[in-house]
């Protein structure tokens, strides 16, 4: 359908709604909570989808954390979940390194541009890595660097991969040897494509405006794992084996969440008007006027 139903308030509307899926997809951010401010009648609506038996899955383009850290977050939001629930760009960032790219031995390294929660994730997959948190590129480029980067000397051999996810300390030096190890023909990945993300009073530059730069020297475009990416949907299907018909994606981003629950289901006929979402409601909340 290329309209969208509008749920607040119409019970009728809602039950239909929630007998129409098994599995519930949520973004994290803009419909669970904003920053650290948790929405209004979360707890009580998960618990209620939960109640009904339904699936709850959350699924976030965050590329700081890994999913522990974010199943820390959500205790401390008092929203209980496993950590197989959760699927954070950084993990599925890792499993398709490690299922769908298989690097080759000898070219299996990672140099990633990022935060501690994206090697977290590829430590669990047991995928090497280089770059990231390593206090000694978070400093300002040398001669030396320079040299040892245009030689290659400075450069390790055996990787294949670059992964840029948001990286809160991203520097010359680091942009430099990523773009070394692209140049001689390293795979380009990306966490998210995310080009802000919010906070409580404004936005920020995202993942995707961190390899922006990579983009624009090496003229390529990376493989990108977060929403809406269909890498991520793939994973998350084949891990709980779900019927994308029963499937509904909660998000507040027309251009990541609601694209990346569209594309797929030829049965939304959606060509038209690509990321218009079946579903709309003020508030998630609002669901809880569905008959018990
Ligand atoms: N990327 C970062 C770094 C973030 O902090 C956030 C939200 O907090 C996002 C992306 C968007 O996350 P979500 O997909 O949960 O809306
Ligand atoms: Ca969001």
């Amino acid at each position: 359908a290329s309209t969208s139903k509008y749920l607040t308030g119409d019970t009728a509307a809602i039950n239909e709604f929630i007998d129409r899926f098994d599995v519930f997809l949520f973004d994290c951010d803009g419909v669970l909570w904003s920053g650290d401010h948790l929405f209004e009648g979360i707890v009580e609506t998960l618990d209620f989808l939960r109640s009904k038996g339904k699936k709850v899955v959350f699924v976030t383009n965050n590329s700081t954390k890994s999913r522990q850290d974010y199943q820390k977050k959500l205790a401390s939001l008092g929203i209980p979940s496993e950590v197989e629930e959760i699927f954070a760009s950084a993990y599925s960032s890792a499993i398709y390194i490690s299922r769908i790219l298989k690097l080759p031995a000898g070219k299996n390294k990672v140099f990633v541009l990022g935060e501690s929660g994206i090697e977290s994730e590829l430590a669990t997959e047991g995928i090497p890595f280089l770059g990231g948190t390593d206090p000694n590129l978070r400093r300002d480029m040398t001669q030396e660097d320079f040299n040892g980067l245009a030689d290659g000397s400075a450069l390790d051999p055996e990787v294949g991969c670059v992964l840029a996810g948001l990286d809160f300390h991203v520097n010359y030096l680091k942009l430099s040897t990523a773009y070394q190890y692209l140049a001689r023909g390293a795979k380009f990945l990306a966490t998210n494509t995310d080009s802000t993300f919010p906070t409580a009073h404004s936005f920020f530059p995202g993942a995707g405006s961190i390899s922006v730069p990579l983009i624009n020297m090496t003229d390529q475009q990376p493989t990108a794992l977060g929403k809406p990416s269909q890498a991520m949907m793939d994973s998350i299907e084949g891990k709980f084996q779900l019927d994308r018909a029963r499937t509904c994606m909660v998000g507040d981003r027309l251009n990541t969440d609601i694209q990346f629950g569209i594309e797929g289901k030829e049965e939304w006929e959606a060509e038209d008007a690509k990321f218009v979402p079946a579903y709309y409601a003020d508030k998630l909340s609002d669901l809880r006027a569905a008959q018990k």
